[in-house]
């Protein structure tokens, strides 16, 4: 009996040949090929007798005899016709397949046929075009309710090589009927409450469905099924968490005001609100799990530093995690002259301007005097730099590695900014109370947990992100942690002046950067592609495939834009490129090198680094602007306009598409992140935002993440489930499924 779990190399047909093309649309068992659904159907439901196919351009169904059937091979053109006249009670249709001579072995004289496809016209008259066919055993000339390929709505599954609809056809309608062990596992009072079919007949519905809307019906169910089940995981997750102790840092609202009155400027409403936010997390027993998710300069960093603050002032250790050392330096710098800003405005009246001398500021720092203000030390671990700061009589700034990390062993670094380097065995916090991780997509879960294992509390965890998350995924995807928005970007700050091109106005373009450049400022090309569309590559590929392809060779690649840009458009310009396929430590030393205006130009794939402040750039210049979403346009247009310059963004279309034009100019008008990020997800849908394997989010999950409604109802019976019963013990099937869902993103 088959069942669920068996593997589909124990289904008859399925052979060797096609069971790794199967594996590589991800199906390995009988569950998967039955979750396999239809990306969507075909509508084979006009069934009409033969005598009424007249009509040209209509998709119609007839059933018939064959009456004869012959193929003919037309050499001089490369091409195959089999045509077949079919019969039924009491007129006949010519039938046309064009390369495809097999068919007339598969449907000999004879045989009842249903067929479905297109009606065309020659100078012979009325025929069937190409039409979808399958072998019928009745005689009555009736459509049957089982048939798989024609004359009904006919499921269309996402493919690859090899793996045709027909063939999943052929594989799933069987198993429909035969499979055993598909619990209902959702709880009957739900079902019944949004009147959803059960699952089992979902499943059919889906493959199958008599009607579209009934399809819909079908989806929706197992779609909440799926969200259901993450908002369970997502509010167990938070359960787990309410059980854990965390070190217990204490609010003090007049240190903060001190540190905030300190700062070169005045916080925006979103900060002072996601700051106050995280202040009272600390005020609970239990660790804080909190995103704090602001646009590209919108001060993310500030906010975590009072934290950081706060959390030194109680005692504990804080930790800043930046997935690049350039990141890391930066975030070290910025905590550096916040700290002198500090200490000045405390000896304000010594009218001692700030010093960033490092032995200075320590004399000056410890003999301040002032009994109320935390004597914090900041300390920097990269691969391959260690520094401290302020340094004691006996060090300089620059100290060795070990020496690092004996003194975070022993407590005496208070905030400690590193990449990855931070998170390894020899590195042994003393009380570590507080974690910040910047671009919180960089880093691994398991990354995360490593920091939190081994301490005796579970510090507080605050994740930053500069992706700006649409409200129905930020319920779904991150259900699990507590959100902080900051929506507002500094007053000061100047729009960044934006404007889509098409790719016949690059000189215009070039001839801006020119100027830009010549007065002393400096630009990124983007480019979506490394290198060049291979024309062998376009050659290989069949049918629609092809077309993109030959497309996709067109799109502007970093290496040939570099040639271009460096040997004849600016020869006088220095020119540097960046990509993905560069090293690590390579694309370092180049995004160091533009920081420190060493080039003009940086031309770049989409890698070029998130939060790396170059104040001097003044342009960002994307080419082929429309293979991009609307987000991470954004985004790259958040790597401009960090200083006083007016900065400018220039999309250029490359694909001239009128769609494309208007889609790209609402970047013109729009400079809201989260704005844009919604209709990205209309446009493009969720994968914009989160890769399937990084959200774990089933096929129907994401693509319900436009559903704000069946979110919100999965959310709420979710609540309800746990509330009334809050170990799942009614539901033991539920409970099994939850256990067997995609571990997400929390201290589990
Ligand atoms: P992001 O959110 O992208 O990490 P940062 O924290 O790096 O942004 O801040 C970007 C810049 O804006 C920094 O130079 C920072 O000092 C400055 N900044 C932050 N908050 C404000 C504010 N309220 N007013 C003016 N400038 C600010
Ligand atoms: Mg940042």
């Amino acid at each position: 009996m088959l069942d669920l779990t068996t593997p589909i190399e124990k289904l008859p047909k399925v052979g060797p040949k096609n069971l790794p093309r199967l594996k590589r649309l991800g199906i390995k068992t009988i569950k998967d090929l039955l979750w396999h659904f239809p990306s969507r159907y075909e509508d084979f439901t006009q069934i009409v007798g033969v005598g009424e196919v007249k009509e040209t351009g209509r998709v119609v169904s007839v059933v018939g005899e064959v009456m004869k059937i012959k193929t003919t091979n037309i050499w001089h053109r490369r091409l195959s016709i089999t045509e077949a006249h079919i019969k039924d009670a009491d007129e006949q249709l010519r039938v046309v397949w064009f390369n495809q001579p097999y068919i007339e072995n598969s449907l000999a004289e004879g045989s009842l046929v249903s067929l479905s496809g297109k009606v065309a016209l020659d100078k012979r008259g009325i025929y069937l075009s190409s039409p979808s066919y399958e072998k019928i055993h009745n005689s009555n000339y009736q459509p049957q309710t089982e048939l798989v390929h024609t004359g009904r709505l006919v499921p269309v599954y996402p493919e690859t090589e090899g793996i045709s609809s027909k063939y999943l056809r052929f594989l799933i309608k069987p198993l429909l009927a035969t499979v055993d062990g598909i619990y209902d596992y959702l709880p009957e009072g739900i079902r019944k409450k949004y009147d959803f079919p059960d699952l089992v007949q979902a499943i059919k519905t889906i493959h199958f469905p008599e009607s579209v809307v009934e399809a819909e019906v079908a989806r929706k169910r197992v779609a909440f099924d799926e969200l259901l089940l993450f908002q369970i995981k997502s509010l167990l997750g938070r359960r787990g968490l309410s059980k854990l102790k965390a070190p217990s840092v204490i609010f003090k609202p007049e240190l903060v005001k001190d540190f905030v009155e300190s700062l070169p400027f005045a916080l925006t409403n979103d900060q002072r609100i996601c700051a106050f936010e995280i202040m009272k997390d600390f005020g609970r027993s239990y660790p804080m799990n909190r995103l704090l998710n602001g646009d590209v300069g919108s001060g993310k960093t500030i906010v975590a530093v009072i934290a950081a603050y706060q959390a030194a002032d109680s005692g504990f250790q804080a930790v800043f995690l930046a997935p690049t050392e350039i990141l890391a330096h930066q975030h070290y710098a910025t905590i550096k002259s916040l700290l002198v800003n500090l200490q000045y405005k405390v000896d304000s009246k010594s009218a001692t301007p700030p010093t960033l001398d490092p032995r200075l500021f320590a004399r000056e720092f410890s003999s301040r005097g002032v009994a109320d203000l935390p004597n914090l030390t900041i300390g920097l671990l990269t691969g391959n730099e260690t520094k401290q700061w302020p340094t004691d009589e006996v060090t300089e700034e620059k100290i060795p590695k070990k020496l690092m990390q004996k003194k975070i062993a022993y407590g005496r670094i208070d905030i400690i900014v590193g990449t990855h380097a931070v998170i390894q065995k020899n590195v042994k916090f003393k009380n570590l109370g507080l974690i910040v991780i910047d671009e919180q997509h960089r880093f691994g879960i398991e990354q995360r947990m490593k920091l939190v294992k081994n301490q005796e509390l579970t510090p507080h965890l605050l994740s930053m992100t500069a992706t700006p998350i649409p409200r129905t995924l930020a319920l779904t995807v991150y259900g699990d942690l507590d959100v902080s928005l900051i929506k507002e970007k500094p007053k000061d700050r100047k729009k960044i002046i934006t404007k889509v091109f098409t790719k016949d106005k690059s000189s215009e373009v070039y001839g801006f950067v020119e100027k830009e450049i010549l007065s002393g400022r400096q630009s990124f090309v983007i480019c979506p592609r490394i290198e060049l569309g291979n024309p062998q590559e376009v050659i290989k590929t069949s049918g629609k495939q092809n077309k993109m392809n030959v497309l996709w060779a067109e799109v502007k690649a970093v290496t040939a834009e570099y040639e271009k840009l460096s040997k004849s458009i600016f020869p006088n310009f220095k020119i540097a490129m960046l990509h993905g396929k560069m090293k690590p430590k390579e694309k370092e030393k180049i995004m160091e090198d533009f920081k420190n205006r060493k080039y003009h130009i940086l031309v770049s794939t989409s890698v070029v680094e998130v939060g790396v402040d170059i104040p001097n750039a003044s342009v960002m210049l994307i080419e082929n602007a429309e293979r991009f979403g609307l987000s991470q346009l954004h985004q790259f247009r958040g790597r401009v306009g960090r200083a006083e310059h007016q900065s400018y963004c220039f999309l250029v279309n490359g694909g001239n598409n009128r769609f494309e034009n208007k889609r790209l100019k609402a970047l013109e008008s729009c400079d809201d992140g989260f704005k844009l990020a919604e209709q990205d997800l209309l446009l493009r849908g969720p994968g914009e935002f989160v890769g399937t394997k990084q959200s774990g989010l089933p096929d129907l999950a994401m693509a319900s993440l436009t559903d704000l409604e069946l979110i919100k109802k999965a959310r709420l019976e979710a609540k309800l489930l746990l509330k009334d019963d809050p170990n799942l013990k009614k539901s033991p099937l539920l409970k099994t499924q939850v256990a067997n869902f995609q571990k997400i993103r929390h201290f589990e």
